[in-house]
């Protein structure tokens, strides 16, 4: 059969409520055209993000009810660890409420003035925490995983030699490598198991610690069963534990790839940095075997581990992104390829070449995507990047729009759909206007400021 079908049957079901393109226009103006401020009620197609908005699944509902309360050492507690220990075997996991929670812990110890720490592409909250702590975050990702038109297999690789370098320059003001899977910052790219052995023994040669960002390590391993040399016959969870045996620890958000609607870890080896850190962790999180989850959260997130590498979930999973990506390029809407794991990355600035830069083509395609079809999608351009610390605007690397897919949540129709939208706009995508910023906040901005249409 060529079709591959949701792995599923949907058991419960939540209304879309229906709204006209004249609502919308209303709703946009109400939200001074910022998506954020939208109600979501008012979404038909929510891409906002994948980050906890995923379906649990029977089987981890059921776990809810399972969910032990007790404040120390709750078999809940025991299930997860056991969960995650099957697939990471790290010596020490420890529970946090989200992924930046695990980072801010790590990079308060780990961290600290003039300190250096590369990665392949630090994700944005994961530079955060490394900034707060007064160190700098380094990118190191391949020549092709900057070019959107490069259809390398593994484009989220970190690139060897400019690691080597780099160790070699920054010595001992490196505390440790990171390394981000899938590349979540650089269009949800992956990485190949022979690159994360390489960055591993990078790391291992110059004495730091190798830590894994793992948000999509499940996304990650289908890429590589499918895409690297002799890994074909391999099952995900043997690739998975090949990912991280050579690491010394991880990060993660369960609101990824554990089909979580909350949560998170820090797994580590070393046993003082685990003791370290699960004294930070009950200054701010909670005790080390609840962190600052609920019982029943820990609960679904064993059960979301066991059910996240199944072949047949990531197949579909993989599958209707690249669809998408495969039908947008055919009207073509220039889109990053090839398809990574959870998002559709649309090149706004080359689609919308009418409108600079400084006036958001990225914003201006978000918007119309909302206004026409009802769907909510990002701007990952010169709204999020361009405002620097002086208060001046340079327009970001690239402007792009990212249609993140919620896993297990909209159909093969709400895809069609979607292209649909595309192929509607791409016919007035040229009367389109670009936006300019009416009132914005020092840091952050793409999260609440306000937007006009420039010539409304
Ligand atoms: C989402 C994400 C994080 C942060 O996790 P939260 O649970 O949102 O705090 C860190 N790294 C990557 C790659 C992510 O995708």
């Amino acid at each position: 059969m060529k079709t591959i079908i949701e792995p599923f049957r949907i058991k419960a079901v939540e209304p879309i409520r229906m709204t006209t393109r004249d609502e919308r226009r209303v709703l946009l103006k109400d939200a001074q055209y910022n998506l954020f401020a939208l109600k979501s009620d008012d979404v038909l197609i929510d891409l906002l993000t994948d980050s906890g908005t995923g379906a649990m699944s029977a089987a981890q509902w059921a776990a809810v009810m399972q969910g032990d309360e007790s404040y120390a050492g709750s078999p809940s507690f025991y299930r997860f660890e056991a969960a995650v220990k099957n697939l990471m075997p790290f010596r020490h996991v420890i529970p946090t409420h989200q992924g930046r929670a695990a980072e801010a812990i790590l990079f308060s110890i780990l961290g600290g003035a003039g300190k250096n720490i590369p990665s392949n592409t630090h994700f944005d909250t994961t530079r955060g925490n490394i900034e707060a702590s007064g160190a700098h975050g380094h990118d190191l990702v391949i020549a092709e995983g900057k070019d959107p038109a490069s259809d390398h297999p593994f484009k989220g690789n970190m690139d060897l030699d400019r690691l080597d370098a780099y160790l070699q320059e920054h010595g001992d003001s490196v505390p440790c490598v990171m390394l981000t899977i899938t590349n979540n910052a650089g269009g949800g790219q992956p990485v190949s198991l022979e690159n994360i052995r390489g960055t591993a023994a990078l790391a291992k040669k110059y004495g730091k610690p190798f830590f894994i960002d793992g948000c999509r390590f499940a996304e990650n391993a289908w890429f590589i069963k499918t895409r690297e040399a002799g890994q074909g016959d391999r099952s995900i969870p043997e690739i998975v534990r090949d990912c991280f045996a050579d690491a010394d620890g991880m990060t993660m958000s369960a609101k990824k790839d554990a089909f979580g609607n909350i949560g998170g870890w820090l797994a580590l080896n070393d046993d003082d940095l685990a003791d370290e850190a699960r004294t930070h962790l009950i200054r701010t999180e909670g005790f080390p075997t609840y962190g600052g989850l609920s019982g029943r959260d820990l609960d679904a997130l064993a059960q979301g581990l066991s059910e996240i590498v199944d072949e047949d979930y990531l197949r579909y999973r993989i599958r209707t992104n690249a669809y998408i990506i495969e039908r947008l390029d055919a009207l073509g809407v220039p889109v990053v390829k090839p398809a990574g794991g959870h998002a559709v990355f649309v090149d706004a600035r080359a689609w919308l070449s009418h409108i600079p830069p400084t006036a958001y083509p990225g914003q201006a395609l978000a918007v119309a995507l909302y206004e026409l079809g009802g769907i909510r999608s990002c701007e990952i351009g010169t709204v999020m990047f361009g405002r620097q610390p002086d208060g001046s605007e340079v327009p970001a690397a690239m402007d792009l729009v990212r249609l993140a897919i919620p896993r297990r949540t909209y159909t093969q129709s709400h895809a069609d759909y979607m292209i649909e939208v595309f192929e509607e706009l791409a016919a007035i995508k040229d009367t389109l206007t670009g936006f300019t910023i009416t009132k914005e906040p020092k840091q952050l901005r793409h999260f609440t400021c306000a937007f006009s249409p420039l010539g409304a």
